[in-house]
């Protein structure tokens, strides 16, 4: 088993999904074994507190195919599916949810494509079941700001649920920034790229594990990590307030030589004063976020720590 060539690997983040872990396996072995070529699982336990740990090793020790990758605390998503793409051993990578919401049934779909010449095969949300609005209209917002502002095309409505060409794992492999946003990596590198569209299901058991501060954080990397624009913003208010204060002068001089007495209390001083620092507050928080993430590439420490790497 161990010398036998992988065809597909398959990487499931997983923070504390114990309920979804024998369901997901299950269904991903129906799947797989229908398509019939080698495969291998890759579960990543992301610092599990609720006994997920437990059951990963269970099927690790019963199915030579499961590959257990054990962090020492939880880094968060995206550090486990790096974490997956370094120990991966497929022809083709897949990464999929462990809470279900990105059927399995799917993956032979990406695989078909795959064997098409596609390099990455991103699933596309057509649809979203059971989320509330405030998810649904958060994410489509996210995806729209993203696609806007960053300079790589990232596709739209399309999440982590995609397969990787081994030529495209390699690459990213290569790319060890820190605070990290997989998906604009994967638009990023390039290559032969296709969407395949697929309805996005309920989540088969427990919760999210994103609230609301972790996708902020996640579009706060998606936006730093590929776009300078909000740098950029300081000079353009810097410019439109030079502007109009360069209209206002003149303005100001002729209306105190004509006598007029508009402007003459101190409310417009102080709504001129609070703007620009508000402005500048802000500017100075964009730098912050900024630096934040250069001083953490400084330190240069492990992007996450393993308790238990698979044997092989
Ligand atoms: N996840 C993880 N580490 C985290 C948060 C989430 O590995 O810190 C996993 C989680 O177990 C799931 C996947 O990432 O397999 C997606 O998370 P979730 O379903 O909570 O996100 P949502 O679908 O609600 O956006
Ligand atoms: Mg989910």
């Amino acid at each position: 088993m161990a010398d036998q060539r992988i065809i597909s690997s398959i990487i499931a983040p997983i923070f504390n999904e114990i309920e979804s872990i024998p369901e997901l396996y299950r269904r991903i072995c129906a799947t797989m074994d229908k398509v019939g070529d080698p495969w291998e699982l890759i579960l990543v336990d992301d610092g599990c507190t609720d006994g997920s740990t437990g059951k990963i090793l269970e099927l690790a020790e019963k199915d030579q195919r499961v590959r257990p990758l054990i962090f020492a605390r939880n880094f968060g998503h995206q550090i486990a599916v790096t974490a997956g793409w370094d120990y991966a051993r497929g022809d083709a990578v897949i990464i999929i949810d462990a809470d279900l919401q990105d059927p399995p049934e799917v993956i032979p779909e990406l695989i078909a494509k795959w064997k098409e010449g596609y390099e990455v095969v991103y699933a596309v949300r057509s649809e979203r079941e059971g989320e509330t609005w405030f998810k649904k209209i958060t994410a489509s917002i996210f995806y729209r700001l993203i696609y806007r502002i960053t300079d790589v095309k990232i596709p739209m409505d399309t999440g982590d649920f995609r397969l990787l060409d081994r030529k495209v794992v390699n690459v990213l492999k290569t790319m060890r920034e820190r605070h990290r946003f997989p998906r604009g990596m994967a638009a990023w590198v390039g290559f032969k790229q296709v969407g395949v569209a697929y309805k996005r299901a309920v989540r088969f058991a427990g919760q999210t594990k994103y609230p609301f501060k972790k996708m902020l954080k996640l579009a706060l990397n998606a936006i730093t990590g590929f776009s300078y624009f909000p740098l950029q913003l300081a000079s353009y208010f810097g410019f439109i307030s030079a502007g109009v204060s360069i209209i206002a002068i003149p303005v100001m001089i002729i209306l105190r030589l004509t006598g007029s007495q508009a402007f003459s209390g101190q409310a417009s001083t102080l709504i001129a004063v609070l703007f620009l620092g508000g402005v500048q507050l802000i500017s100075l928080g964009i730098l912050g976020e900024y630096i934040g993430r250069l001083y953490d590439e400084a330190k240069g420490r492990p992007l996450y720590i393993i308790r238990n790497a698979p044997e092989d």
